[in-house]
């Protein structure tokens, strides 16, 4: 693990004693880790499984109550130290603030997760440029602020580091119901590529995650461009069902996660749907 293997320079609270037994904890234990998005779904599971491995974990996200939720799950769990902080990814000054504090309180973060996203689904002449704002907002705005801050404190430091973008398989498999979306993620995926040739040379590594459908309860908070109220119920229910149908569950992106903390890997693709696109290769040469 490129950062991971160096020590941190924590100088925030004493670090509780724990017996980690979750895995990866000898990479993982005592680590500073902060995860967006972390209430719900793939964050929260990612911070838990961080937790589980003994890392101090920070669970940012904009529902304060869910993301201080997530830090007490992890807290009970086998955290070294568990924190919560409430911030709007998509929003630069709060994310200078969160870096501040966090850079004061707890220590240099060692893995960032860049994970909080926002679905939106409607044709491209039907989503207004107010959605397009919105969803490039917080899914690439808020990479490139959480890049941008954490990256420069991890390059700072001088002892490594590792950062994980959640992109989507809608990066690369083109889709007429999600052109804002994949348009969204598939920057995400593109900056992770560049961000991790330029910070090679300091042992921070960057992997982009790419899932397919994963059971979440993103459905419940989606946006459907163009379509009216009750139109909008019905593309809701079927979404829900959809990617209920499929079943993946938040845990095995975690797993992934972790796993290509462990082995530096530049392009993750997990689930079916999102290993079996031909088109997955002309993004990751290589992985
Ligand atoms: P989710 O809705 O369960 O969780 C998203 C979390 O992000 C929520 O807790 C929400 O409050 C938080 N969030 C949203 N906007 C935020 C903002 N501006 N600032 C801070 N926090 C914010 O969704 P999920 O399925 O767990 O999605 C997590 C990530 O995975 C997203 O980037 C999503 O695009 C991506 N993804 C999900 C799937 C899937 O099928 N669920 C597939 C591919 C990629």
């Amino acid at each position: 693990v490129s950062g991971c293997e160096a020590e941190s320079s924590h100088d925030g609270p004493p670090v509780q004693e724990t017996v980690a037994t979750g895995a990866h904890a000898e990479h993982f234990g005592g680590r500073l880790v902060l995860v967006t998005g972390a209430a719900s779904g793939i964050g929260r599971a990612t911070t838990l499984a961080f937790a589980r491995a003994g890392a101090r974990v920070v669970a940012v996200d904009r529902d304060a109550g869910g993301a201080a939720r997530t830090a007490d799950t992890a807290r009970l769990i086998g955290a070294a130290a568990a924190w919560s902080e409430t911030a709007d990814v998509s929003d630069e000054q709060a994310m200078e603030k969160l870096a501040e504090k966090v850079a004061s309180e707890y220590g240099t973060v060692d893995v960032l997760v860049n994970n909080a996203g926002i679905g939106l689904s409607g044709s491209f002449l039907e989503t207004t440029s107010e959605d397009w704002r919105n969803v490039l907002d917080v899914n690439l705005w808020g990479v490139i602020h959480g890049c941008r801050i954490f990256g420069g404190q991890m390059a700072d430091r001088g002892q490594g580091g590792h950062i994980v973008n959640i992109a989507s398989a809608a990066a690369y498999q083109p889709s007429r119901a999600l052109p804002a979306y994949s348009t969204s993620k598939a920057a995400v995926l593109m900056l992770s590529e560049c961000l991790r040739a330029e910070l090679a040379e300091k042992s921070i590594g960057v992997t982009a995650i790419c899932p397919g459908f994963v059971n979440t309860p993103i459905t419940s908070t989606a946006r459907f461009a163009g379509a009216d109220e009750a139109d909008e119920a019905r593309l809701r229910k079927r979404a829900t069902r959809l990617y209920a149908l499929r079943n993946y569950p938040p845990e095995k992106v975690a797993d992934a996660i972790l796993r290509a903390v462990v082995h530096n890997r530049a392009v993750v693709p997990v689930t079916a749907e999102a290993r079996g696109s031909r088109l997955l290769s002309r993004f990751s040469p290589g992985t």
